[in-house]
């Protein structure tokens, strides 16, 4: 438990260290660490170093540099990814023993063709997975993914931002990549695993992940978890409309006038300014303010998970 802790709000910051922390990022480690910060929670930091090939040597030091100097200070120890293959793998296999994990041969190439046979696109024109090798792999053809069967039934949650969601899974996302074609474990299953494992009861991120949230809750609910609290808040976009990311070229988090990047993140989160002269000064009068508009006291929590027919 860490110093602040006296409720059993356990929130946590999971970025990936491709890189360092730009304005984008900011916003989504700001409304977490703050939604902790009033909730007397615990906030937890964990480096989501699983996807190697984007993982940048370095960048997991310069995130936790960044957070100290804007007083940003995590619970208890950090956790990597990469140190937890083991635990990753026992759940695989555990979730394969019980007949829920099966290899796929089809390449992207084919999934896209598929989908666009089939006249299905899902959110953000993903395409949905049609079971194709569910039932075996035809012709002679080796296994390059491992995919998770998804239960029938829609999914629905309460996002504290986004309000209510629902998705039905297995028909607009289908069963879902768990061990990718390069061997790694893919983030959808691992981030399951570690919310539960670090107890987590309240995950706060940004919208961009609020369509991989229903397939989330049902992995959690095929391994026995409850569903952490959701919310997701807005992204920072670009000049061209687009979310600021690594990929688009954001520039790290100006720590020279690290005042003006709070006060920035903090008015995209949709405040207006704090009067504070200091960092310090700055989370002192947003807490108060954050916990005015998203306290937690009547808020109840949906199971996530509605089989259907029920
Ligand atoms: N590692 C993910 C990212 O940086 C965030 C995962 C999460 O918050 O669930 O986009």
């Amino acid at each position: 438990m860490g110093p602040n802790s006296c409720t059993n709000y356990i929130g946590r910051f999971a970025p990936s260290p491709s890189g360092p922390l730009h304005d984008g990022s900011l916003v989504a480690a700001m409304a977490s660490f703050l939604d902790a910060r009033a909730h007397q929670g615990q906030w937890l930091l964990r480096i989501e170093d699983i996807d190697t090939p984007r993982v940048v040597a370095g960048a997991d030091r310069i995130i936790m540099q960044q957070l100290q100097a804007l007083e940003m200070h995590w619970d208890g120890k950090v956790i990597w990814q990469s140190s937890r293959l083991n635990r990753y793998q026992d759940v695989f296999n555990q979730l394969k023993e019980r007949g829920l994990i099966y290899g796929c041969a089809c390449t992207r190439k084919e999934i896209a063709s598929n989908a666009i046979k089939n006249g299905r696109l899902g959110l953000n024109g993903e395409r949905p997975y049609a079971g194709t090798c569910r039932h075996g792999i035809a012709g002679n053809r080796p296994a390059r993914a491992w995919r998770l069967v998804m239960p029938e039934g829609i999914t629905r949650f309460v996002d504290r931002w986004q309000g209510e969601q629902s998705q039905d899974v297995v028909n607009e996302v289908g069963d879902i990549i768990v061990k990718r074609a390069d061997g790694l474990f893919a983030y959808q299953l691992v981030v399951v695993i570690d919310d539960h494992d670090q107890g987590i009861t309240d995950i706060v991120r940004g919208n961009d992940l609020l369509s991989s949230t229903a397939r989330q809750h049902c992995i959690a609910h095929m391994l026995g978890y409850a569903p952490p609290r959701m919310m997701h808040v807005p992204l920072v976009l670009d000049a061209a409309g687009r979310k600021l990311s690594k990929q688009n070229h954001a520039t790290a988090i100006d720590l020279q006038n690290p005042l003006a990047s709070l006060g920035k993140a903090w008015q995209a989160l949709g405040f207006a300014p704090l009067p504070a002269g200091s960092v310090t000064q700055f989370w002192q009068q947003a807490v108060p303010v954050w916990h005015r508009r998203f306290g937690l006291t009547t808020f109840t929590v949906d199971s996530g998970f509605h089989p259907a027919g029920r």
